[in-house]
């Protein structure tokens, strides 16, 4: 059987980071096994939802070089891939339920089913629902008379269909992380299929294009997992119990603290982002998100596709493509995991090192730009190169590298205390004079006259009036790239300001 996966989002919102995570698990499989990834977008509850948040989710997927095989703009054979286009189809699906007395009307006022609820309440009914004890004395398919149902709908009265859950029977499915798992239908409720608005519910459409559109794995999040059973009963009442997909629903994604599920509120808590791109929409600005903070989308898909699934090796780093050839659903783990934010700046900053300091001349260029300086290939390619090792996002290249441009204006107070004295005054002035007769600018060179003035608390100091910062790249290759006239003249202009 072909391998068929998809990824079936509501329109409701941003994507929350799991969600990505995902996506990608869905998309490695497929492209692992030459199948195709697809693309559904449920967009039934028009409650929830949200205008923006479907173009929201292709942006998002363009951005992280997901290409759907199969969706709303690519179309595909199994079509349309909205949910909203195809009412028509579940209509034609819901009589042969009803025939066959699997599904049911329900007349039942919000009132009338609170007031059932408050009831079984009292009787000390711990989660009460509407089931196959409750539908006994509700007005319903079930209760009612066949010639009042026809009435009632011919006079326009509102109603659902309900799915008729069976008594006290053991749906068993198997789950390719957890297994087996047993579920007793008293715990379920008669789960509305059709609402009064004549549109289909996420379970009914949800199952009913899995199996049109011919879906080999239904690889979700856990929180789907209760969902299950009823999805099993409707296959089996449909027909369609041989052809069901594998169902395979992910361990969550756990807070850094491993208190719970990861949610927006621990991004803003541990202020992170959560979403893969930023989304302003008049309602909802989420500024939290990877692409703008500066993640790689290769990064941030590499680092997911660890937060829960293992190689196997000690391999760590991995291109999409690498991920695609490693990938195996054996290797999901079946706990939940932990979301490392210093574990997503290291991805990154491998990322970045992998693709080499010349990638990134051109952004720097810009960058430079942006602060009004005209910036050659050359430099850039100097800075780049000296700054490398020190970058975690893109714009840390112009952050490390922007001294080359701009002398000093400040610097720190409290390690100047810390190491500016006697020894070290005459240390760098010594070593400011010995500069002036070097005729050769080079490392060797400058080693040489460093080594000749060996003072303790000269170095940071130097480095403090070179670039007016604490760290950086190594003392002497920056005076190798500020070259000789910068070099003293920003002696110079430290020696005057310390008096
Ligand atoms: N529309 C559901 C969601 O928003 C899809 C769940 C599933 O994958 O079955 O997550």
């Amino acid at each position: 059987m072909a391998v068929r996966v998809r990824f079936a989002p509501s329109p409701t919102g941003a994507l929350h980071i799991g969600s990505v995570r995902t996506i990608l698990y869905n998309y490695l499989l497929a492209q692992k096994e030459g199948g195709s990834f697809i693309l559904r977008i449920e967009d039934t509850d028009q409650k929830r939802w949200v205008a923006g948040a479907e173009a929201y989710i292709l942006e998002s997927l363009s951005w992280l070089g997901i290409v759907p095989d199969e969706g709303p703009q690519e179309g595909g054979a199994f079509g349309p891939y909205k949910q909203s286009e195809r009412i028509e189809i579940y209509q034609a699906y819901i009589q042969p339920l009803l025939d066959s007395g699997h599904a049911y009307y329900a007349f039942d006022t919000r009132a009338e089913i609170e007031a059932m609820r408050e009831r079984l309440k009292a009787a000390k009914v711990a989660n009460p629902q509407y089931n196959a004890t409750s539908r006994e004395w509700m007005r319903n398919g079930l209760t009612m008379p066949i010639e009042q149902v026809k009435e009632w709908i011919a006079i326009g009265k509102p109603y659902v269909i309900r799915l008729k859950m069976p008594h006290k029977t053991l749906i068993r499915f198997h789950d390719g992380i957890r297994g087996w798992v047993k579920v007793d239908t008293t715990a379920l409720d008669d789960k509305v299929l059709m609402k009064s608005d004549g549109l289909p519910t996420y379970h009914f459409a949800s199952v009913i294009d899995d199996h049109l559109m011919q879906i080999s794995h239904v690889i979700r999040g856990e929180e789907w997992l209760p969902s299950t059973p009823i999805h099993i009963w409707l296959y089996r009442c449909l027909g369609w119990a041989d052809t069901m997909p594998q169902f395979i629903h992910l361990p969550l994604l756990l807070a850094p603290d491993g208190q719970g599920k990861l949610s927006k509120r621990h991004a803003d808590q541990y202020g992170f982002p959560a979403f893969p791109i930023a989304w302003h929409s008049p309602d909802l600005t989420v500024a939290k998100a990877f692409r703008e903070a500066g993640y790689l989308s290769e990064a941030l898909l590499n680092f997911l596709a660890l937060l829960g699934w293992n190689p196997g090796t000690h391999q760590e780093i991995f291109t999409k493509e690498g991920l695609i050839e490693a990938f195996s659903l054996e290797r999901l783990g079946k706990s939940g995991v932990k979301f490392d934010m210093a574990k997503a700046r290291w991805f990154n900053q491998q990322h970045i090192k992998k693709q080499g300091p010349t990638a990134w001349v051109n952004y720097f260029i810009i960058e430079a730009a942006q602060e009004n300086i005209v910036c050659s290939q050359q430099d850039a390619i100097a800075i780049c190169n000296l700054v490398k090792d020190r970058i975690t996002f893109p714009r840390d290249f112009w952050q490390e590298g922007r001294f080359f441009f701009f002398d000093p204006v400040d610097y720190n107070p409290e390690l100047i205390q810390k190491k500016w004295n006697q020894q070290t005054k005459e240390g760098i002035v010594a070593f400011h004079k010995a500069l002036s007769t070097l005729l050769a600018w080079n490392a060797n060179k400058i080693k040489q006259l460093l080594e000749a003035t060996p003072i303790s608390g000269m170095m940071p100091l130097l480095r403090m009036a070179l670039t007016g910062k604490m760290a950086g790249p190594d003392l002497i290759d920056i005076m190798v790239l500020l070259g000789n006239k910068k070099t003293h003249t920003r002696i110079t202009i430290f020696l005057e300001r310390m008096g």
